[in-house]
């Protein structure tokens, strides 16, 4: 039977412990099991390989995103790392121009070097995907909604490009989530996740995951999976078991606090622009309906007529929020994208992509959404 997506929050991957009934996954803190004849065991021999407490979360990461496989990485950059190893030089990569900064990082500065090459596109048009395909295309490597300006990229629109073609189709579904969208569902490959954000939803875990339908790149995954070793332990396999459970509530809350944020935002005199895709006014809107259940909790925001102190001064002022890098957990978090999560992308292609000094991003918490606004109204005063 297929369970609808709550329940598969609370329960896929999980039951009740063979040896003593207890209803939470035990935390397996083990990295080695016994065998009862060389090579005869109970399908775990090595934790850097297979866990029980990992492997419950990478059935149920696996089971929210309606895909077959699922795997568990010490963080997103670990995840995306273990794909990039798919690569060889010369091979091409298609990738967005507005991209979280660790990923624009290992692209240029890990992965250039050994000879593959990234193309940068505005993945919102496909046609310019389209146009970007050579025969050596391997990857195309797409985040919607970006970060930090929240583009929408047509995933079903890109999955007909690539299909039957082997370039390998990824989505990093960080910003979404998987309760708010699920890419495999529109011909995507392959889904990456920073579970460090919404999907462990607490701010206390960094963790990434990839899932896929395919077979044959689950086992090329798993081969890297294991023979580089990038997989995280399983106490914080179990923190992330327990923040999983509430995802559609979180997300649900994130949501709306959002959209009332948004809202109040997109009228406030000193606001110049309000990135958030359930603004009719946003270019993706559209899109956006058709392809997620909801328009998410992050928001960007143009200060009118702010040098770099004055957004500075802007940012260092909140209560509430907290001006921090990442986002996804249930405390509202500010953050200055220009210095901050993009600083190490050059001045001139970060602005092209809309990141500019007076630019702030919001990952709006699940707090109540007066405190939440009295306190942005306070900060912009
Ligand atoms: C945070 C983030 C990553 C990297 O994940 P880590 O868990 O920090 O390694 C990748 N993509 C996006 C969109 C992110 O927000």
């Amino acid at each position: 039977m297929e369970y609808k997506f709550a329940t598969r929050a609370i329960h896929a991957g999980q039951q009740a412990d063979e040896a003593t009934g207890a209803v939470m996954t035990p935390i397996y803190q083990t990295s080695t099991y016994k065998q009862e004849s060389p090579g005869e065991h109970k399908g775990f021999e090595y934790s850097r390989g297979t866990n029980p407490t990992r492997q419950a979360l990478e059935h149920c990461i696996a089971s929210l995103e309606n895909a077959k496989y699922g795997l568990a990485f010490a963080s997103g950059m670990a995840a995306t790392d273990c794909v990039l190893r798919l690569l060889n030089a010369g091979d091409e990569v298609i990738t967005g121009d507005d991209l979280y900064g660790g990923s624009y990082r290992i692209f240029t500065k890990v992965y250039q070097q050994l000879g593959i090459v990234f193309k940068f596109v505005d993945t919102s048009d496909v046609e310019a995907i389209r146009n970007a395909i050579s025969d050596r295309t391997k990857l195309i490597w797409v985040e919607t909604p970006t970060n930090p300006t929240l583009k929408l990229a047509d995933i079903q629109g890109i999955g007909r490009l690539t299909k039957d073609t082997g370039i390998c189709f990824a989505v990093d579904n960080t910003f979404a989530s998987p309760y708010l969208q699920n890419p495999l569902d529109y011909g995507a490959d392959l889904v990456m996740h920073s579970v460090t954000k919404y999907i462990g939803g607490h701010s206390d875990v960094v963790m990434g995951a990839l899932v896929t339908n395919d077979r044959q790149l689950y086992d090329q995954l798993w081969f890297y999976y294991n023979a580089c070793g990038g997989t995280p332990g399983p106490q914080d396999a179990f923190l992330v078991l327990r923040g999983i459970k509430t995802l559609h509530l979180r997300m649900q809350a994130h949501c709306e606090n959002a959209r009332v944020i948004a809202e109040v935002l997109n009228r406030h005199p000193k606001i110049a622009r309000v990135y958030w895709p359930g603004l009719p006014t946003h270019p993706g809107h559209e899109l956006a309906k058709r392809q997620m259940r909801g328009f998410g909790g992050m928001i960007s925001i143009v200060i009118k007529d702010a040098d770099l102190t004055e957004t500075f001064r802007i940012a260092s002022n909140f209560k509430v929020f907290t001006l921090a890098e990442s986002l996804g957990g249930v405390e509202s978090l500010i953050n200055h994208p220009a210095t901050m999560t993009h600083g190490s992308i050059p001045k001139e292609t970060r602005e092209k992509a809309g990141v500019v000094d007076n630019l702030l991003r919001l990952s709006v918490g699940i707090e109540d959404v007066e405190d939440l606004i009295a306190d942005l109204e306070a900060a912009l005063r």
